[in-house]
Protein backbone atom coordinates (compact mmCIF):
# COMPACT_ATOMS: atom_id res chain seq x y z
CA UNK A 1 0.00 0.00 0.00
CA UNK A 2 1.35 3.26 -0.74
CA UNK A 3 1.83 6.17 2.16
CA UNK A 4 3.61 8.96 2.99
CA UNK A 5 4.23 9.62 6.71
CA UNK A 6 5.90 13.57 7.84
CA UNK A 7 6.59 14.57 11.05
CA UNK A 8 7.35 18.64 11.72
CA UNK A 9 9.82 17.80 14.74
CA UNK A 10 10.00 16.85 18.66
CA UNK A 11 9.14 19.27 21.31
CA UNK A 12 6.42 21.09 22.39
CA UNK A 13 4.43 23.92 21.24
CA UNK A 14 1.05 26.15 21.87
CA UNK A 15 -1.89 25.51 20.95
CA UNK A 16 -1.81 28.16 17.74
CA UNK A 17 1.30 26.67 16.45
CA UNK A 18 0.84 23.59 16.87
CA UNK A 19 -2.48 23.76 14.68
CA UNK A 20 -0.41 25.57 12.09
CA UNK A 21 2.14 22.81 12.17
CA UNK A 22 -0.72 20.34 11.63
CA UNK A 23 -1.63 21.95 8.96
CA UNK A 24 1.79 22.40 7.25
CA UNK A 25 2.59 18.71 7.88
CA UNK A 26 -0.88 17.79 6.18
CA UNK A 27 0.29 20.16 2.90
CA UNK A 28 3.38 18.67 2.97
CA UNK A 29 2.04 14.63 2.79
CA UNK A 30 -0.59 15.87 0.34
CA UNK A 31 2.52 17.09 -1.77
CA UNK A 32 4.34 14.22 -1.64
CA UNK A 33 1.27 11.95 -2.09
CA UNK A 34 0.08 13.69 -5.44
CA UNK A 35 3.62 12.26 -6.73
CA UNK A 36 3.10 8.84 -5.62
CA UNK A 37 -0.80 8.68 -6.63
CA UNK A 38 0.87 10.04 -10.03
CA UNK A 39 3.29 6.58 -10.29
CA UNK A 40 6.35 8.42 -8.83
CA UNK A 41 8.10 6.61 -6.66
CA UNK A 42 9.23 7.00 -2.86
CA UNK A 43 12.73 9.16 -3.20
CA UNK A 44 10.44 11.67 -5.48
CA UNK A 45 7.96 11.83 -3.05
CA UNK A 46 9.58 12.37 0.78
CA UNK A 47 11.60 15.23 -0.77
CA UNK A 48 8.81 16.62 -2.43
CA UNK A 49 7.50 16.80 1.16
CA UNK A 50 10.52 17.69 3.22
CA UNK A 51 10.76 20.76 0.51
CA UNK A 52 7.42 21.91 1.30
CA UNK A 53 7.88 22.19 4.84
CA UNK A 54 11.98 23.55 4.65
CA UNK A 55 9.69 26.24 2.60
CA UNK A 56 7.51 26.83 5.57
CA UNK A 57 8.86 29.48 7.83
CA UNK A 58 6.81 27.30 10.86
CA UNK A 59 9.55 24.44 11.00
CA UNK A 60 13.16 24.17 11.83
CA UNK A 61 14.40 23.52 7.96
CA UNK A 62 15.41 26.38 4.99
CA UNK A 63 13.61 28.78 5.90
CA UNK A 64 12.91 29.82 9.30
CA UNK A 65 15.17 27.53 10.77
CA UNK A 66 16.83 28.38 13.88
CA UNK A 67 20.43 29.99 15.04
CA UNK A 68 23.35 29.00 16.21
CA UNK A 69 24.83 30.82 19.27
CA UNK A 70 26.32 33.68 16.99
CA UNK A 71 22.99 34.22 14.78
CA UNK A 72 23.95 32.27 11.76
CA UNK A 73 22.19 29.68 9.74
CA UNK A 74 23.58 26.21 9.60
CA UNK A 75 21.16 23.90 7.55
CA UNK A 76 21.47 19.60 7.51
CA UNK A 77 19.75 17.42 5.31
CA UNK A 78 19.84 13.95 3.77
CA UNK A 79 17.70 11.45 1.81
CA UNK A 80 17.84 7.53 1.51
CA UNK A 81 16.72 5.15 -0.65
CA UNK A 82 15.47 2.18 0.23
CA UNK A 83 15.67 -0.16 -2.72
CA UNK A 84 19.60 0.22 -3.63
CA UNK A 85 20.66 2.04 -0.33
CA UNK A 86 21.80 4.82 -2.41
CA UNK A 87 22.11 8.08 0.77
CA UNK A 88 23.09 11.53 0.13
CA UNK A 89 23.81 13.94 2.98
CA UNK A 90 24.81 17.67 3.75
CA UNK A 91 25.90 19.69 6.82
CA UNK A 92 26.51 23.39 7.42
CA UNK A 93 25.41 24.90 3.41
CA UNK A 94 23.70 28.22 4.07
CA UNK A 95 22.95 29.07 0.97
CA UNK A 96 20.61 26.35 -0.29
CA UNK A 97 17.55 27.33 -0.19
CA UNK A 98 16.41 23.74 -0.12
CA UNK A 99 18.93 21.67 1.37
CA UNK A 100 16.81 18.40 0.78
CA UNK A 101 17.19 18.57 -2.58
CA UNK A 102 20.76 18.96 -2.41
CA UNK A 103 21.18 15.70 -0.34
CA UNK A 104 19.11 14.17 -3.12
CA UNK A 105 21.26 14.92 -5.70
CA UNK A 106 23.89 13.25 -3.87
CA UNK A 107 22.00 9.83 -4.83
CA UNK A 108 23.04 9.63 -8.22
CA UNK A 109 26.51 10.78 -7.45
CA UNK A 110 29.43 8.86 -5.83
CA UNK A 111 29.90 11.18 -2.48
CA UNK A 112 27.58 10.61 0.26
CA UNK A 113 28.14 13.22 2.31
CA UNK A 114 29.05 17.09 1.63
CA UNK A 115 29.58 20.09 3.60
CA UNK A 116 29.67 23.84 3.91
CA UNK A 117 31.01 26.04 1.38
CA UNK A 118 31.90 23.09 -1.39
CA UNK A 119 28.00 21.89 -0.71
CA UNK A 120 26.44 25.13 -1.52
CA UNK A 121 28.67 25.25 -4.84
CA UNK A 122 27.96 21.84 -5.86
CA UNK A 123 23.53 23.41 -5.73
CA UNK A 124 24.75 26.12 -7.25
CA UNK A 125 26.54 24.58 -10.37
CA UNK A 126 23.30 22.08 -10.52
CA UNK A 127 21.50 24.89 -10.57
CA UNK A 128 19.35 24.27 -7.49
CA UNK A 129 18.18 28.13 -5.80
CA UNK A 130 20.26 30.05 -3.76
CA UNK A 131 19.97 32.83 -1.76
CA UNK A 132 21.70 34.99 0.93
CA UNK A 133 21.70 33.04 4.35
CA UNK A 134 19.95 36.04 6.07
CA UNK A 135 17.12 35.79 3.36
CA UNK A 136 16.06 32.52 5.19
CA UNK A 137 16.54 33.88 8.70
CA UNK A 138 12.81 34.73 10.21
CA UNK A 139 12.27 37.44 12.74
CA UNK A 140 10.85 35.09 14.83
CA UNK A 141 14.20 33.03 15.22
CA UNK A 142 15.94 35.69 15.91
CA UNK A 143 13.50 36.67 18.72
CA UNK A 144 14.12 33.26 19.69
CA UNK A 145 17.73 33.36 19.65
CA UNK A 146 17.66 36.14 22.29
CA UNK A 147 15.37 34.34 24.36
CA UNK A 148 17.94 31.71 24.45
CA UNK A 149 20.59 33.49 25.38
CA UNK A 150 19.09 34.95 28.16
CA UNK A 151 17.52 32.49 29.84
CA UNK A 152 18.18 29.20 28.10
CA UNK A 153 14.40 28.53 27.92
CA UNK A 154 13.28 28.02 24.73
CA UNK A 155 11.28 25.03 23.33
CA UNK A 156 12.75 23.03 21.10
CA UNK A 157 11.65 21.21 17.70
CA UNK A 158 10.46 21.99 14.43
CA UNK A 159 12.81 19.74 12.10
CA UNK A 160 11.49 17.87 9.60
CA UNK A 161 11.12 14.33 8.04
CA UNK A 162 9.42 11.93 6.09
CA UNK A 163 9.12 8.58 5.23
CA UNK A 164 7.27 6.84 1.91
CA UNK A 165 6.48 3.50 0.67
CA UNK A 166 5.41 3.38 -3.02
CA UNK A 167 3.34 1.31 -5.35
CA UNK A 168 6.33 -0.69 -6.47
CA UNK A 169 7.14 -1.15 -3.04
CA UNK A 170 9.95 1.36 -2.52
CA UNK A 171 10.92 2.79 0.21
CA UNK A 172 12.96 6.34 1.48
CA UNK A 173 13.54 8.37 4.28
CA UNK A 174 14.30 12.18 4.12
CA UNK A 175 15.45 14.63 7.00
CA UNK A 176 16.23 18.11 7.36
CA UNK A 177 17.08 20.74 10.06
CA UNK A 178 18.66 23.62 11.39
CA UNK A 179 20.11 21.93 14.05
CA UNK A 180 19.76 22.57 17.76
CA UNK A 181 18.79 26.65 19.00
CA UNK A 182 21.63 28.26 20.05
CA UNK A 183 23.62 25.71 19.32
CA UNK A 184 27.77 26.47 18.69
CA UNK A 185 29.06 27.59 14.54
CA UNK A 186 30.13 24.11 13.36
CA UNK A 187 28.23 21.74 15.71
CA UNK A 188 26.39 19.15 13.51
CA UNK A 189 23.48 16.77 14.64
CA UNK A 190 22.20 13.02 14.17
CA UNK A 191 20.19 14.95 10.50
CA UNK A 192 22.85 14.06 7.78
CA UNK A 193 24.33 10.96 10.30
CA UNK A 194 23.34 8.29 7.80
CA UNK A 195 21.88 5.58 9.96
CA UNK A 196 21.26 8.29 13.24
CA UNK A 197 17.89 9.99 11.92
CA UNK A 198 17.50 9.32 8.56
CA UNK A 199 17.73 5.36 6.68
CA UNK A 200 16.36 3.28 5.04
CA UNK A 201 16.88 -0.49 2.78
CA UNK A 202 14.39 -3.07 1.62
CA UNK A 203 12.42 -3.57 4.93
CA UNK A 204 11.76 -0.43 5.63
CA UNK A 205 12.39 3.77 6.29
CA UNK A 206 12.51 5.81 9.12
CA UNK A 207 13.18 9.64 9.94
CA UNK A 208 14.29 11.03 13.49
CA UNK A 209 14.50 14.44 15.32
CA UNK A 210 15.42 15.03 18.49
CA UNK A 211 18.79 15.34 20.25
CA UNK A 212 21.00 14.99 17.64
CA UNK A 213 23.92 13.61 20.20
CA UNK A 214 21.85 10.67 21.28
CA UNK A 215 20.40 9.71 17.76
CA UNK A 216 23.48 9.63 16.59
CA UNK A 217 24.96 7.48 19.44
CA UNK A 218 22.16 4.85 19.37
CA UNK A 219 22.25 4.58 15.98
CA UNK A 220 18.84 5.38 15.89
CA UNK A 221 17.04 5.08 12.45
CA UNK A 222 19.14 2.29 11.77
CA UNK A 223 18.06 0.48 14.75
CA UNK A 224 14.61 1.18 13.93
CA UNK A 225 14.88 -0.25 10.40
CA UNK A 226 16.48 -3.40 11.75
CA UNK A 227 13.99 -4.01 14.17
CA UNK A 228 11.32 -4.29 11.54
CA UNK A 229 12.98 -8.11 10.58
CA UNK A 230 10.75 -9.53 14.07
CA UNK A 231 8.49 -6.19 14.89
CA UNK A 232 6.12 -3.87 13.90
CA UNK A 233 6.96 -0.19 12.77
CA UNK A 234 5.25 1.37 16.04
CA UNK A 235 7.09 -1.45 17.98
CA UNK A 236 10.40 -0.42 16.00
CA UNK A 237 10.10 3.28 16.84
CA UNK A 238 9.80 2.27 20.46
CA UNK A 239 12.60 0.14 20.66
CA UNK A 240 15.06 2.75 18.71
CA UNK A 241 13.58 5.51 21.29
CA UNK A 242 14.66 3.16 24.46
CA UNK A 243 18.33 2.93 22.85
CA UNK A 244 18.34 6.86 22.25
CA UNK A 245 16.59 7.40 26.15
CA UNK A 246 19.33 5.11 27.34
CA UNK A 247 21.94 7.44 26.13
CA UNK A 248 20.36 10.47 27.52
CA UNK A 249 18.16 11.88 24.59
CA UNK A 250 14.89 12.74 23.36
CA UNK A 251 13.01 12.85 20.37
CA UNK A 252 10.54 11.41 17.98
CA UNK A 253 10.75 8.64 14.34
CA UNK A 254 8.36 7.86 12.12
CA UNK A 255 9.11 4.69 10.43
CA UNK A 256 7.41 3.09 7.72
CA UNK A 257 7.81 -0.98 6.66
CA UNK A 258 7.79 -2.61 2.99
CA UNK A 259 4.27 -3.47 3.08
CA UNK A 260 3.42 0.15 3.92
CA UNK A 261 2.56 0.01 7.41
CA UNK A 262 3.49 2.99 9.23
CA UNK A 263 4.51 3.82 13.00
CA UNK A 264 5.12 7.08 14.39
CA UNK A 265 6.80 6.97 18.46
CA UNK A 266 7.98 9.99 20.23
CA UNK A 267 9.29 10.79 24.28
CA UNK A 268 8.87 14.21 23.89
CA UNK A 269 5.68 16.47 24.94
CA UNK A 270 4.66 16.40 21.19
CA UNK A 271 6.12 15.48 17.48
CA UNK A 272 3.46 16.90 15.20
CA UNK A 273 3.12 14.32 12.29
CA UNK A 274 0.60 13.56 9.31
CA UNK A 275 0.13 11.15 7.13
CA UNK A 276 -2.10 10.15 3.48
CA UNK A 277 -2.66 7.10 2.09
CA UNK A 278 -5.27 5.50 -0.10
CA UNK A 279 -8.52 7.28 0.94
CA UNK A 280 -7.28 8.58 4.24
CA UNK A 281 -4.91 11.67 5.37
CA UNK A 282 -4.64 12.58 9.25
CA UNK A 283 -2.73 14.47 11.85
CA UNK A 284 -1.39 13.59 15.32
CA UNK A 285 0.72 15.49 18.23
N1 LIG B 1 18.04 16.43 15.67
C1 LIG B 1 18.34 17.81 15.40
C2 LIG B 1 19.78 18.09 15.75
O1 LIG B 1 20.22 17.63 16.78
C3 LIG B 1 17.46 18.78 16.12
C4 LIG B 1 16.02 18.39 16.32
O2 LIG B 1 15.55 17.40 15.78
O3 LIG B 1 15.30 19.14 17.03
O4 LIG B 1 20.45 18.79 15.04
Amino acid sequence: MRVIVVHGGAGAADAEREARRRAGCLEAARRGWAILRQGGDAVEAVVEAVTALEDDPEFNAGLGAVLTRDGQIQLDAAVMRGWDRAAGAVAWVARTRNPVRLARLLLDRETVLMVGPPADALAAEAGLPQVDPTALITPRQRERLATFLASRRVEEGGTVGAVARDGSGGVAAATSTGGRLGQRYGRVGDTPVIGASTYADQRGAASATGTGEAFIRAVAAFRAVSALDHTSPDDAATAALAAVTEVGGRGGLIVVNARGEFGVAFTTGQMVHAWVREGEEGTGA
